[in-house]
């Protein structure tokens, strides 16, 4: 059967020949032979066939030491026996139950299992599928349930690569592509308290008290947008006190609380919820990435009162609360009590920090490590003097380019020059100890090819 063209006249030829992947615009590289999208950046070009806790084989036969957790998601780490087994088991009772269709009894267990564990109040579920999805959710409810439209987030932030995820990132530019499309407005920006880089708790304490005189009226504020630890800004802690502090500035102008716990959460920092460091319920909260050790779970939990303002039919989603994954999240929570998870993530993360810190006293170091920082296995190592041309500038890239060349997979983050330790909680010690070998043979590779200027 002969196709006709839908585009117009004018862009029969080039746009065509885009459509099709045969333009000769595109950029070196992209091949014909190109199968995956561009968009798409990749650390590691090895093909990985198995994993097994922290460690990763590719199809070669390559020992990978897995530091990324493939961004802070396998939380019991690569294929735990007894996710694997609750998975099994609910491949063969049910797969899929589309929400709006029917009742899920796994997913209900779920809901049992969570509500003990969500900061005091929040009693009320949605599933998704991804982080963004959940955010996207969470910004949806916020102004529905407050009938206004501004969200006040914070420089550094990530939230998703979906268009309203974006309109709240500011984490790296890069996020948006070379075109990121019309993104939904109303979003309004503050400094994140990040000490290190210059923007004091008191500034950013400041900058919300403008933000409502200069950007967006308290009465046309839906919520505040926030990371309790940035994730892809850079692992960055806010000074203990300041989520206590944002949580009343809301309750004093009447706006919400979004905590975004899709990477921070699921026992990363070594207690269930990073808000728990400070105790402080936020009205709303996502998350995502560790809940399921790796199967596409994310949530959207909230105070009831305030989903109770939804119309039905607003919400929604095929895959989301999918079977499997709320088996592998029972499984997660389970192995989290059985296996003391989160103790270990706190000794394991006080290990790698005075390994660190240790490190950075050698003289061959002087100077070359700024901070130390984190919480629990969410730790992050900043060069000095980020980018300013005095022999930093690209470091991050390239310790993360050498430990992958020493068979360890370890992420930069962030617009400075931060390296982030994210492993699986169950990291052992000897990994731990491994991890801090190979990168300091990498960062001493790294500066064996630069000239710092101090
Ligand atoms: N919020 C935060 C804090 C995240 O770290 C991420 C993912 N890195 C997201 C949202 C988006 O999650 P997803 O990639 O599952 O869409």
């Amino acid at each position: 059967m002969k196709t006709s063209c839908l585009l117009p006249t004018g862009f029969r030829g080039s746009l065509a020949r885009h459509v099709r992947g045969q333009s000769s615009l595109a950029s070196p590289g992209s091949s014909s032979k190109s199968k995956m999208f561009r968009g798409v950046k990749r650390y590691c070009n090895d093909k990985v066939e198995r994993g097994e806790g922290s460690v990763l084989w590719t199809t070669t036969g390559k020992r990978l030491l897995d530091f990324s957790s493939g961004i802070a998601v396998v939380s019991t780490g690569h294929c735990h026996p007894r996710i694997v087994e609750a998975v099994r088991e609910q491949a063969g009772k049910v797969v899929h139950l589309q929400q709006s269709c029917v009742q899920s009894a796994v997913q209900w267990e779920l809901v049992e299992k969570l509500q003990p564990l969500m900061p005091e109040g929040l009693d009320a579920f949605f599933f998704t599928n991804s982080g963004a999805e959940a955010v996207e959710g969470a910004m949806k409810l916020a102004r529905q349930a407050t009938g206004r439209d501004g969200i006040i987030a914070f420089y550094g932030g990530y939230h998703g690569r979906t268009q309203a995820c974006l309109s709240v990132t500011t984490s790296q530019a890069g996020y948006k592509g070379n075109r990121a499309g019309p993104l939904p407005g109303s979003a309004y920006f503050v400094p994140f308290p990040y000490e290190h880089a210059g923007f004091s708790v008191e500034h950013t304490k400041a900058q919300l008290d403008m933000a409502i005189k200069m950007q967006t009226p308290a009465s046309d504020t839906a919520a505040v947008i926030i990371e309790p630890i940035l994730g892809e800004g850079g692992f960055v802690v806010p000074p203990q006190g300041f989520l206590t502090w944002l949580r009343k500035w809301c309750d004093n102008h009447d706006i919400l609380m979004i905590v975004d716990e899709v990477q921070s959460g699921a026992g990363r920092t070594g207690k269930m919820w990073a808000v728990d460091h400070e105790a402080v319920t936020p009205d709303i909260m996502t998350a995502a990435k560790g809940i399921a050790s790796g199967y596409p779970l994310a949530a959207v939990v909230a105070r009831s009162t305030i989903s109770d303002q939804q119309v039905p039919g607003c919400m929604g989603g095929t895959y989301g609360g999918n079977a499997v994954a709320c088996a592998a999240a029972i499984a997660t929570l389970e192995v989290f009590e059985q296996e003391q998870i989160l103790q270990n993530t706190l000794q394991r993360g006080e290990q790698l920090l005075k390994g660190l810190r240790m490190m950075s006293q050698k003289p061959k170091f002087k100077g070359v490590i700024g901070d130390i920082r984190g919480r629990g296995l969410m730790i992050a190592v900043e060069f000095s003097n980020p980018g300013f041309g005095d022999g930093f500038a690209g470091i991050a890239k390239d310790v993360s380019s050498g430990c992958l060349e020493r068979n360890m997979l370890l992420l930069n983050t962030g617009a400075r020059e931060t390296m982030r330790f994210a492993p699986p909680l169950v990291v052992t010690e000897a990994e731990v100890e491994e991890s801090l070998s190979i990168f300091e043979e990498s960062l001493t590779s790294a500066l064996a090819v630069r000239t710092i200027v101090s």
